[in-house]
């Protein structure tokens, strides 16, 4: 899509979602395509929505995540998470910038870290004031590995919902009532061979 209209879309669709549904929280995921300039903008076009997270608005450049920190907290957004390292994350990178306070919530992929990877990583987070939320896109499964994650070692204050259907495995004993993912106590994360 042609940049200027691709973010008057992305703009018309957050208004358009905060009009329907007002009482839900909005993510946003720029999937690193904006620049700092843009995001800037896109912010300015949603002013007044209080916007819960936004995640990877562009690849992890420091002086630019530093930039757009501050104007979140000039224009509004202070209490917004700054969301990155889904894609190829530069760690080093996202640490000292955690540090500084400027990302403060952690996405690397619930699969590539994997449990024993989070079970060390979340709660060095937690002492630092970071959270995190597990990327879990491209398997309904890492919905489920994600959830139960969360609800084990907590610092996880939403997860990413994977919608799709039952193939080989299905959700079995966990439940997904009114948002929220109730996962089951069951051996082998609650789920069933289908
Ligand atoms: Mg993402």
């Amino acid at each position: 899509m042609e940049p200027a209209a691709g973010l008057r879309r992305d703009i018309e669709a957050v208004r358009a979602i905060a009009k329907a549904v007002p009482d839900c929280e909005i993510l946003v995921d720029a999937n690193n395509g904006y620049d700092v300039e843009t995001a800037i903008r896109f912010m300015e076009g949603i002013a007044g929505i209080p916007l819960y997270w936004f995640e990877e608005p562009f690849h992890e450049k420091p002086d630019d995540w530093r930039k757009l920190h501050a104007w979140m907290k000039a224009n509004g957004f202070e209490k917004t998470y700054r969301a990155d390292g889904e894609y190829a994350p530069d760690r080093a990178v996202l640490d000292s910038l955690g540090r500084e306070g400027v990302v403060n919530l952690r996405l690397e992929d619930i699969m590539d870290l994997g449990f024993t990877g989070w079970r060390a990583f979340l709660p060095d987070l937690e002492k630092r004031g970071i959270a995190a939320s597990p990327h879990a896109w491209g398997a309904g499964l890492k919905t489920v590995y994600t959830g139960h994650l969360a609800a084990g070692l907590g610092n996880i204050p939403t997860i990413e919902g994977v919608t799709c259907g039952e193939d080989e495995v299905s959700l079995g004993e966990n439940r997904i009532v009114d948002g929220h993912f109730l996962a089951s106590s069951a051996p082998g994360f609650g789920l069933k061979l289908v």
